[in-house]
């Protein structure tokens, strides 16, 4: 029972150093406050990139943490943003008050939507299992619940 309480706990406010298990790898460094993940970064609605400004204006109307964001720059993968919160010195100016998707990032939800962390980002993962063990998971996971391998995963 502590170790499910310890889990939901870094799951919804992991430590911002040292190891969090999560259910395929383990996270282990500290943010080093490089900003690279508050700016010039793809958003994911659903299972899909963000890729017009029409689409994210009406996305902002129905979804408020979009409205932290701003649109940069319109590549072929999609719409890059920024974060409108993000300082000259590259710290958050709302850190305290910062939605859980920050909070939470980067969980290994970035990993399994396709993302990867900047180059420059403290933080690394580590695979609890082999390439073929994880096959064999998400395998198993799809036969026993179809489409919700990606479904139960939000945004980081
Ligand atoms: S709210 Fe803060 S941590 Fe989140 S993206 Fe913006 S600047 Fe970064
Ligand atoms: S990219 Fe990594 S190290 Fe840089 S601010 Fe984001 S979480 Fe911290």
């Amino acid at each position: 029972m502590i170790k499910l309480v310890n889990q939901l706990k870094d799951y919804f406010d992991p430590p911002q150093d040292g190891p969090v298990t999560y259910e395929y790898y383990v996270r282990t460094g500290k943010c080093n406050q490089c900003g690279k993940c508050c700016s010039g970064i793809y958003l994911i609605h659903g299972e899909e990139v963000i890729s017009s400004v029409p689409q994210f204006e009406d996305l902002k109307k129905r979804h408020e943490d979009y409205r932290h964001f701003l649109p940069i720059e319109e590549t072929e993968q999609g719409i890059k943003f920024r974060c409108k919160h993000l300082q000259e010195d590259k710290s958050c100016g709302i850190y305290d008050d910062r939605p859980m998707f920050c909070k939470k990032y980067p969980s290994e939800t970035t990993l399994l939507m396709g993302g990867s962390l900047a180059p420059q980002c403290g933080f690394s993962f580590k695979a609890k299992y082999s390439f073929t063990e994880m096959l064999d998971k998400a395998a198993e996971k799809k036969k026993l619940n179809p489409g919700k391998l990606l479904n139960d995963v939000k945004p980081a």
